[in-house]
């Protein structure tokens, strides 16, 4: 089966990653994209999703590539169209929300995949496996970026809902929230607001495994110069070192992997198996450790900030 596809909210994402990752991978074809003010080349091309389910009746799934705060609406639309629906990161603004599509989804009998990126990066499997023979003793992630580098000209990500810096920070999360085989808690957080902003420029969370490991994280937006993806674990039989965002693999210091970005054409051939399936993936851990962090994190005014 090929399943025929469309894409909304054609920005930088869906640029970079979604449309070459989608060329790449069979049993999967786009057919047309919706987006206000872009249009894709070779495919037809909608103002809304409205328009677009009008327009094109045979379609199978929805790929959502909005910012968070807009992709609730988008979802529901498409699921109750009876179509498939493909969840950028993070999968919605809030908890509430992504838990009402996944019932949704159960009932329409349709896919919902909430997709989590770096989970795919080349070393989070073997990191994964390595963590399993083993007890965690410490975790300390640094996640430290240039948003000017990153997120220029996205007034979305500093509003309600769009995350802040925990828009790269959950990227961290969801790589945590897999290699770690056992729950996490959130115990406490540090929230640094620009005054004239309304989501973090800097965030500092204090979490534990279940068996009492402390996992020390830092998000900061206000890095120049060589950006840092950084999760180190100490166990009790040696230390690991996930970096370049889950790319690198250091075992005890020395290197054991170290692979390109291929995260969107494994993101893909996971969703067509899905559908194939009519299988629903959607692992809310990473994004309820971000509510946590808002619910109780401790709020820490800091300087206006100017793109
Ligand atoms: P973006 O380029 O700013 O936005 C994507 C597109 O969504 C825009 O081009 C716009 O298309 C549409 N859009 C923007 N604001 C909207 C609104 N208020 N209502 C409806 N549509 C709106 O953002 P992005 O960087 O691609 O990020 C989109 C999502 O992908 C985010 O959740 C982000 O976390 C995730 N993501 C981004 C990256 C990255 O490197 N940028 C990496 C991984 C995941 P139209 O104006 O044409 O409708």
């Amino acid at each position: 089966m090929m399943i025929r596809a469309g894409l909304v909210g054609l920005g930088k994402i869906a640029r970079d990653q979604h449309l070459p990752a989608i060329d790449k991978v069979d049993g999967i074809a786009l057919v047309a994209v919706a987006s206000r003010n872009a249009q894709a080349e070779g495919v037809q091309n909608y103002p809304d999703l409205g328009a677009m389910l009008a327009g094109e009746p045979d379609l199978d799934a929805v790929i959502l590539c909005q910012p968070p705060q807009v992709r609730y609406a988008t979802a529901r639309q498409a699921l109750l169209a009876g179509k498939h629906v493909f969840l950028e990161k993070p999968p919605g603004a809030t908890v509430s929300e992504v838990e009402a599509l996944t019932a949704l989804a159960r009932q329409k009998n349709g896919t919902l995949y909430a997709s989590w990126h770096s989970r795919y990066a080349a070393a989070v499997a073997q990191a994964k496996s390595w963590i399993a023979d083993r007890k965690v003793e410490r975790i300390d992630i640094q996640w430290r970026e240039d948003v000017r580098h990153w997120h220029p000209g996205q007034p979305w990500i500093w509003e309600a809902g769009g995350f802040g810096v925990f828009d790269p920070g959950i990227n961290a999360l969801s790589i945590l929230t897999e290699i770690v085989g056992e729950p996490i808690t959130l115990l406490s957080a540090e929230l640094e607001v620009p005054s004239n902003k309304q989501a973090p420029i800097g965030a500092t969370l204090g979490m534990a495994t279940a068996s009492g490991a402390a996992i020390d994280t830092v998000f900061d937006w206000r890095q120049t110069g060589p950006q840092t993806w950084d999760i180190a674990v100490e166990t009790d039989n040696g230390s690991l070192l996930l970096s370049e965002g889950g790319n690198t693999l250091r075992l005890d210091g020395e290197v054991q992997m170290k692979a390109p970005d291929e995260e969107y054409p494994a993101m893909y051939r996971r969703f067509v198996d899905l559908v194939e399936r009519r299988a629903i993936d959607v692992d809310t851990a990473p994004l309820r450790l971000v509510a946590d962090a808002f619910l109780c994190g401790r709020h820490c005014p800091t300087a206006a900030f100017e793109d």
